[in-house]
């Protein structure tokens, strides 16, 4: 196959012909993953935190794409795994990641959950109460042993009474509340065990609008807290995720830059801990901005059709495979043509496979109209994409990579067999 690269780099040059060949193989419709974006993001994150603040790790949030693949590539490049199951938890063992460097979230651990990570020696962010009794347990088992905790912090945010969360919720549902005093309690919990030290606290909110004006406060007030409370055995500060990315022009949004964020963030870790020689480690939990602008997915039009006066492009794809939370914004969409020919300007619709009414992969675009046998690629389909699985009514369409002038296959198209495996169906 001829090089769809441009000369030594790990930049896209479909063309037609190459859409052609791949389908042979893949299917008309595919995910394919870029490295290069991907490996671009983590360094320029990277460095804009760690230029203003060196003690600095990102943990990568492996709920938002837990491609193997992908996630392998991100734990080579120095990413800690940050995981919110004991599925993603296994996932990162069997990828190889080092047990130390996963950070273990989320709302419910089993007591086998927390043992396992104590055991391994992970970082475990305390989420509720009743995590603090298998902690506990667990130091009453092994009390020849230090165990280290973290615990995620649930406190307001809200600005002249006003929320900032997601979707307008009054509070968070996460973490422990420090307001209402359980963080109290938790502390003198953990401590009524000697062996146990805690030795970092989380902050991770879903907001509405991802400021870095959010992150100015919730960074102090982790910071200040921290101070309170655990400045004896304080080891890292996390902020958790919700940076925004690089957006694409379609959004039409001045989202603030990784410079941004790190600016704010790093001025206060450096203001709250001044002495070089004790300072915790800033942990962040990207996910969305690491991960969204590095997948595309490219699917074949079917079939054209006009009714009354609207044009519907029929592609062998599905919004649940590039937008499963159906938001409005129309992702980038590229259209690859076969055929050299002067096509009239339309409004047009893409649409997908699916039994659905609202199955639109983009609505109302305006230009020169795809056509029956064309490839659309539609970017930024990275996060929140491959991991709301299974799709309805097809099967898992295949994921390609491009890698050194080379493409290889992170996960093959999926099968009937595998769709509907026996080992789980009974027929
Ligand atoms: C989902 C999640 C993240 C990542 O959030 P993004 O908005 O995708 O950056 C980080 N930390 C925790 C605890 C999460 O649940």
């Amino acid at each position: 196959m001829k090089s769809i690269f441009k000369e030594n780099k790990n930049v896209f040059l479909w063309d037609y012909q190459t859409l052609h060949q791949l389908e042979e193989k893949h299917g008309s419709s595919y995910y394919v993953l870029d490295t290069g974006k991907l490996k671009d993001n983590y360094r320029k994150m990277n460095h804009a935190f760690q230029s203003r603040y060196e003690n600095f790790i990102i943990g990568y949030s492996y709920k938002t794409n837990y491609l193997p693949y992908l996630c392998k590539e991100l734990s080579k490049l120095g990413a800690y795994a940050e995981v919110v199951s004991r599925l993603e938890y296994d996932l990162a063992i069997r990828i190889g990641e080092n047990p130390k460097k996963i950070i273990f979230n989320g709302p419910l651990k089993s007591k086998e959950d927390i043992f396992l990570a104590l055991e391994n020696a992970s970082i475990v962010n305390l989420d509720s109460m009743y995590e603090i009794e298998y902690v506990r347990e667990y130091a009453q088992n092994h009390r020849h042993k230090d165990i280290s905790v973290g615990v995620r912090l649930n406190f307001d945010l809200s600005e002249n009474g006003m929320s900032i969360l997601q979707d307008g919720y009054e509070v968070s549902r996460f973490g422990i509340c420090v307001e209402n005093g359980d963080l109290n309690i938790a502390i003198s919990e953990l401590k009524r065990e000697k062996n146990i030290r805690i030795i970092g606290l989380h902050g991770h909110f879903s907001t509405r609008n991802r400021t870095v004006e959010s992150y100015l406060r919730k960074t102090e007030r982790l910071c200040h807290l921290a101070k309170e409370y655990i400045n004896e055995t304080l080891e890292f500060i996390d902020i958790g995720g919700g940076i925004y990315g690089e957006l694409p022009n379609s959004f039409q949004l001045d989202a603030p830059s990784f410079d941004d964020y790190a600016e704010v963030i790093c001025s206060v870790m450096n203001k709250e801990f001044p002495d070089q020689n004790h300072r915790p480690i800033l942990i962040l939990e990207p996910g969305v901005a690491m991960v969204a602008n590095v997948m595309s997915f490219v699917s074949k039009v079917i079939e054209v059709k006009s009714i009354k006066h609207h044009q519907f492009v029929l592609v062998d794809g599905s919004v649940h495979n590039i937008k499963p939370t159906m938001h409005r914004n129309n992702l980038p969409m590229k259209v690859i043509t076969g055929k050299e020919r002067k096509r009239d300007d339309h409004h047009y619709h893409v649409v997908g496979y699916t039994c659905m009414e609202k199955d639109y992969l983009a609505y109302n675009l305006f230009g020169e109209m795809p056509d029956k046998g064309d490839y659309l690629i539609f970017e930024n389909v990275g996060a929140y994409t491959i991991v709301f699985n299974p799709p309805f009514i097809k099967e898992r369409p295949g994921i390609l990579v491009l890698e050194k002038n080379e493409i290889l296959v992170a996960r093959e198209k999926e099968t009937f067999k595998q769709f509907f495996n026996e080992e789980l169906y009974s027929f």
